[in-house]
């Protein structure tokens, strides 16, 4: 058979059949298996339905896994709460209102000056790309 591209990493390789779209390197192949188990939860509902139950029984016999990786992991949690307090927002104010996609996140919790009050931890969270937030510190400068 005639080297093709793997449709991962672009590399062209040689395909055992025609099937084949992806080479034999293991991050292609978790892409591979990834893009797989994506499709098939979105078309298969039996399928969903046991991993959900899958999942509900690990769970079960890992009680404390969550409440375990939120202690080993303190500024992912810190993180994710701030960035859900955020999504509760948005929920509210979609509920509330009519949706306004013009006027941005830093703009609804825009907040009138008061400098006893910015000092403290900030996430910089991009409208679009949630994963890119970026952990910043604000601190007062006393005098100006
Ligand atoms: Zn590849």
């Amino acid at each position: 058979m005639e080297p093709v591209p793997c449709l991962a990493c672009s590399t062209f390789f040689t395909p055992r059949n025609k099937l084949q779209d992806f080479c034999s390197n293991p991050n292609c192949q978790l892409v591979r298996k990834n893009l797989w188990q994506k499709k098939k939860l979105a078309t298969d509902p039996e399928y969903r339905e046991e991993k959900r139950l899958a999942q509900k029984k690990w769970l079960q016999n890992n009680s404390d896994y969550w409440k375990n990786y939120r202690r080993k992991n303190q500024e992912k949690t810190t993180r994710n709460r701030s960035l859900q307090k955020i999504r509760n927002k948005r929920k509210k104010n979609q509920a509330d209102s009519q949706p306004c996609k013009t006027i941005g996140i830093a703009k609804m919790d825009a907040r009138k000056a008061n400098k006893n009050r910015i000092s403290g931890q900030y996430w910089l969270v991009p409208m679009i790309a949630k994963m890119d937030a970026i952990e910043i510190f604000i601190t007062s400068i006393p005098g100006s």
